[in-house]
């Protein structure tokens, strides 16, 4: 028998049960490439699968993660042969296809990418999909027109994930960059990624008024709930908010007075479902507009064996930037 190291989620009477275990290889479910998986990263929907906080895995038993980097083992299909190194992000990994924990994934060839020109699995790990999704918003926002010369940018969870790559990649831009963080312990770490103002996270958090005063021209939000209603309604006249997260909440309790009376926009961004040749752009971007050691900054490695004790920090809120798995260091012991 052929077994793979892998965290699997199996549905329990009281809940769910995680375990590392043996993967019988047989068991992956139908692709037309393997992949051998070197890293994988935890992601705030990885905490919420891991923990059972939201009902993330459809199909059991699972192996979690939404997203790994590794080299081809094997592959029917013409765009991919043994030894190319690639990444995968979303398209139901960890929800509906076995996912990223473990040392091998078997899934459809479209679904991966090759590793973008200048980024090791390692780097590409770090972005992961919280940097993808950040400059998915950041595409989004430029096709609606805007660009640093509107005026500043808010950045909301700001010391989490997605938060930290979208301050780096907009500060990169020329955007000044607004940040919203409960945590001001770390307003240096958030000066050093490229933030030019600091903002406790309180100051958005609780219901607010439909209006308030124009305090930036666009918003990449992490957070949803009162706080994207809060930042809908202080944003400019025909600005522009991108929504990508509901850390605060998946509520969204706002007027249409920012849309009907200042021509703000919504952007809803999702990374899971997003079509190939946005993928293809926005990897290609993300290797050219963050810097190596920006994010070797926001970036700290685990062991695999840590992988569920991070998630239930990230949940938490506890997680500063970004956190890569060392899924072949687990073959070493
Ligand atoms: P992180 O946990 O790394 O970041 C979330 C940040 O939000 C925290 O660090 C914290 O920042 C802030 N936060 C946490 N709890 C609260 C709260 N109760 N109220 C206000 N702020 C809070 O997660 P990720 O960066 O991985 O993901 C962020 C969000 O984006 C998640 O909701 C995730 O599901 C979503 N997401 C969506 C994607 C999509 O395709 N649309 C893809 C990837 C992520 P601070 O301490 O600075 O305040």
């Amino acid at each position: 028998m052929a077994t793979f190291k892998a965290i699997r989620i199996d549905k329990a009477e009281a809940g769910q049960t995680v375990a590392f275990v043996d993967f019988d290889e047989k068991d992956l479910m139908d692709g037309d490439v393997t992949v051998r998986i070197s890293h994988s990263t935890v992601n705030y929907k990885d905490g919420l699968a891991l923990t059972g906080k939201a009902p993330i895995a459809r199909r059991f038993p699972m192996i979690p993660g939404i997203d790994f980097a590794g080299r081809v083992e094997s592959s029917s299909h013409p765009d991919f042969a043994p030894g190319d190194r690639v990444l995968a992000t979303g398209w139901g990994l960890g929800e509906t296809h076995l996912g990223g924990y473990a040392q091998k994934a078997r899934l459809k060839a479209d679904w991966l990418l090759p590793l973008p020109a200048g980024l090791n699995e390692s780097q590409t790990m770090a972005i992961g999909t919280a940097g993808f999704t950040a400059m998915l918003s950041v595409m989004a926002l430029e096709r609606h027109g805007l660009s640093s010369a509107q005026g500043p940018i808010l950045v909301t969870g700001a010391a989490g994930g997605v938060g930290s790559m979208a301050i780096a990649l907009l500060a990169k831009l020329g955007w000044q960059v607004i940040a919203s963080t409960g945590r001001l312990a770390e307003s240096d770490y958030l000066r050093r990624l490229g933030a030019a103002e600091i903002i406790d996270r309180a100051e958005l958090s609780k219901p607010g008024r439909p209006l308030g005063k124009e305090r930036w021209a666009a918003a990449i939000d992490s957070v949803g709930s009162h706080t994207l209603a809060n930042v809908l309604a202080q944003t400019h006249y025909a600005g522009a908010v991108a929504a990508c997260g509901l850390a605060q909440g998946m509520d969204l309790p706002a007027s249409v007075a920012p849309f009907i009376l200042r021509g703000v926009a919504l952007l809803g961004i999702d990374s899971v479902m997003c079509p190939r040749p946005l993928r293809m752009a926005a990897w290609k971007r993300l290797a050219n507009d963050i810097a190596a050691e920006k994010l070797a900054a926001m970036t700290r490695t685990i062991r695999f064996a840590d992988v569920p004790a991070t998630a239930a920090a990230i949940v938490a809120g506890l997680v500063r930037g970004r956190v890569v798995v060392d899924i072949a260091g687990a073959a070493k012991g």
